[in-house]
């Protein structure tokens, strides 16, 4: 049920419906105000991962840093993490999770004795 931004009712009616490509656009039309406003709509999706946001993290910031240490991009590893073929987001994920399976087993084992002086 949509609301309408102005006058807070719920009769509204959709004068036209654009499918976009990640989302849908609708434009809407306010029964009793006359008001016209747009929606987007979109499919929420799932959670990601820890070791998913990791990789993707670590996707975008090697390319961000790299030139700064003298590498040139390369063009295949410049593209946006939803561009990168399946196997290599998957390999990304799987040492993204390992990483993080033995931060926290670390974390978990590490008891501190005493300070360092
Ligand atoms: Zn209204």
């Amino acid at each position: 049920m949509m609301v309408c931004p102005q006058c807070k009712n719920n009769k509204t009616v959709v004068f036209d419906s654009r499918r976009l490509s990640t989302y849908t656009r609708r434009r809407r039309h306010c029964l009793l105000c006359n008001y016209r406003f747009t929606t987007r709509e979109s499919l929420a999706s799932k959670p990601l991962s820890r070791s998913e946001q990791l990789a993707i993290k670590f996707h975008q910031l090697y390319e961000e840093l790299a030139p700064s240490f003298g590498y040139k991009t390369r063009e295949a590893s410049a593209k946006p993490w939803s561009e990168v073929p399946e196997n290599n987001k998957q390999l990304m994920i799987s040492v993204c999770s390992r990483i993080l399976k033995e931060l926290d087993y670390r974390n978990k084992h590490t008891i501190r004795v005493g300070t360092r002086v």
